[in-house]
């Protein structure tokens, strides 16, 4: 695949939102609309004064709007460079230096018919970008979307993610629904599957490929099946 040689340009963070203990999203404004689709990252440099960068990639949780700014979900882990210094430095008013939007296979609008969207832990931010154009554009008939998190305290988008088209499992605890805790099973993932959907599944490795081969122990061919892994960035 050719290198992505998009431009570097800068955002300047506008709000800072705490979602979990371990998540905030930081709404950034920008020098003009992203022009991204749902499902799409952007890459967030950092540069030391003596000169020394980290890039890192960062799935956008807003959907395209056609507004100059966009909101990024970050978790914090610790010992990581990039995310520790989002959560306990940057403030409205910094700057960040970005580009984008990056990713054609991960990107979804309701013209591309069905999807199944699964995400696990901040696997969620891409696919949330999803659901929230099927929203604003009324196409929740298109959209079922499978979020699994530890507990309900770790639920990003707690707030505003349930609704008649969302399954949320959680792995540590039980969930409002009776559900006892338990990881992504299939009868979790069962009743949102239906014929013709594209299926994006997004999280760390382990989590796509439990959920990827449990899809496909339910029938759903693998070819249509796109993963996005958020992985170390190599
Ligand atoms: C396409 C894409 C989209 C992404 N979107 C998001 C997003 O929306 N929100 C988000 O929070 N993250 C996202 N990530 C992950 C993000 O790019 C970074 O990997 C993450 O923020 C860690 O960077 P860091 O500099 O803090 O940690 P690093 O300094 O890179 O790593 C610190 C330690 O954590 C390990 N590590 C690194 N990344 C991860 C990870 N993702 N999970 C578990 N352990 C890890 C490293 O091996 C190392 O031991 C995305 C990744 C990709 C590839």
């Amino acid at each position: 695949m050719a290198p992505d040689r998009s431009p570097w340009f800068t955002g300047t963070v506008e709000a800072v939102h705490v979602e979990t203990a371990r998540a905030k999203t930081f709404t950034l404004r920008l020098p003009e609309p992203l022009g991204h689709r749902a499902g799409q990252h952007v890459v967030l440099r950092l540069t030391a004064p003596d000169g020394y960068s980290a890039a890192r990639s960062y799935s956008v949780a807003s959907p395209p709007t056609g507004e100059p700014t966009i909101d990024l979900t970050v978790e914090r882990l610790e010992e990581g460079e990039v995310s520790t210094f989002l959560h306990d430095v940057a403030e409205p008013g910094d700057e960040l230096e970005l580009r984008g939007p990056i990713g054609t296979r991960f990107a979804w609008d309701p013209s591309d018919g069905p999807a199944l969207l699964v995400g696990g832990g901040s696997g969620v931010v891409p696919v949330m970008s999803m659901l929230r154009l099927a929203r604003a554009e009324r196409r929740t008939d298109l959209v079922r979307l499978v979020a699994a998190a530890r507990t309900p305290a770790d639920l990003l988008y707690a707030a505003e993610l349930p609704g008649p088209e969302v399954t949320i499992a959680y792995s540590r605890a039980a969930g409002p629904d009776g559900r006892p805790a338990g990881r992504l099973a299939a009868d979790d993932l069962a009743p949102s599957v239906a014929p013709g959907q594209r299926t994006f599944i997004c999280g760390s490795s382990g989590f796509c490929e439990a959920a990827g081969r449990l899809l496909v122990g339910l029938g759903v061919d693998a070819h249509t099946i796109t993963v996005e892994r958020f992985g170390p960035t190599t």
